[in-house]
């Protein structure tokens, strides 16, 4: 099968036939219909979060299922499913206390082992998950990652109906984030970014804009919220600055979930941002299996919809892949790619 592989970090991914997996028995072999580009890719390939090399990159992936291990009775040749990226044993500690995401034995695919940037993959059967008709293989690839790190960051904030919430960054999770915290029941949702699309999509969907550019979004969250600060704010970009304003931002008691992927360090002021407001900064790792059920559902239902996030589609080809990584690397203003076959 053709499959689009990174083999040393620093290089562009490149095409390569390798064999189709052959499905053990409690896996299922997937012909993939939708794989996402996501910042993580962008990641492993230059290095800054490791991978295991040579990989096939493409974690957010939705497809019909081509064949099934002989232990398999959930799935048959021709259902349409979309994948949880963590593949993960079920009988660890983490797993059996609902917090799988910290699996002794995850493995992540796209990373970890191969993942959807192929004509192929191959999962266990008890990671994959059923896409009802009503939602594009596209959209149910995007649920997998931009949409799930979005729900688990809102539930790691614990917002609530009537809280006040702030979103930095109007990406893949951004838009999910914002019509999220809108179902859930949010008060106000403040949508912080600099390119006037993406601010423009966010007043769409029902948030407040806030242009960075134009002036400080922590002024301007006080300044809109009578100097109160939000109940909650979301991190969804990975920048020092951006995470230091989301504290920043807070009210008391406020919760700043923090999901963008940096290694650099930010400071806040312990007193006047943390102690005395009694503000909490939380770290968001991944999602749980619910919470892909759940987006599911509210995609199925027309309730979440991921149109404004699927922005372009590119074919299965390493040069259309590496400038979309590029794109992302550059911080463009496109919202998400995806590979569809
Ligand atoms: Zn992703
Ligand atoms: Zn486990």
């Amino acid at each position: 099968m053709r499959a689009i592989r990174l083999q040393r970090t620093g290089a562009p991914l490149a095409e390569e036939s390798v064999p189709a997996p052959a499905p053990g028995p409690q896996d299922v072999l997937v012909r993939v219909r939708a794989a996402g580009i996501c910042h993580s890719d962008a990641h492993y390939r230059a290095g800054v979060a490791p991978a295991r090399l040579p990989c096939t990159p493409g974690h957010e992936v939705a497809g019909v299922v081509e064949a099934c291990g002989a232990g398999v009775s959930a799935f048959r040749p021709g259902d349409r499913v979309c994948l949880n990226y963590l593949v993960t044993c079920g009988e660890c500690e983490w797993c059996r206390a609902g917090h799988e995401q910290f699996c002794v034995a995850a493995e992540m695919i796209g990373k970890d082992r191969d993942g959807g940037f192929a004509e192929y993959v191959g999962v266990p059967a008890r990671g994959v998950l059923p896409l009802p008709d009503a939602v594009p293989f596209e959209h149910g690839a995007v649920l997998m990652c931009s949409s799930a790190t979005a729900l688990h960051a809102l539930n790691k904030a614990r917002v609530v109906a009537g809280d006040t919430v702030a979103v930095f960054g109007v990406g893949g999770l951004g838009v999910s984030a914002i019509q999220l915290a809108r179902l859930r029941g949010a008060r106000e949702v403040f949508a912080v970014d600099v390119h006037p699309r993406k601010l423009a999509l966010a007043k769409s969907l029902g948030a407040t804009p806030v242009d960075a550019k134009a002036a400080d979004p922590v002024a301007e969250i006080r300044r809109l919220t009578a100097g109160r600060g939000v109940n909650a704010a979301l991190e969804l970009i990975g920048l020092p600055e951006t995470m230091r304003q989301c504290v920043e931002s807070l009210a008391v008691q406020g919760r700043a979930a923090l999901a963008g992927l940096t290694d650099r360090p930010f400071s806040v002021s312990p007193y006047r941002n943390l102690l005395g407001r009694e503000a909490e900064v939380i770290g968001v790792s991944d999602h749980l299996d619910a919470e892909l059920r759940e987006l599911i559902g509210l995609a199925a239902r027309g309730e979440l919809d991921l149109s404004p996030v699927v922005t372009r589609t590119v074919p299965l080809e390493a040069a259309a892949i590496n400038s979309a990584l590029d794109e992302l690397e550059r911080f463009g203003a496109e919202v998400r790619s995806v590979i569809r076959a």
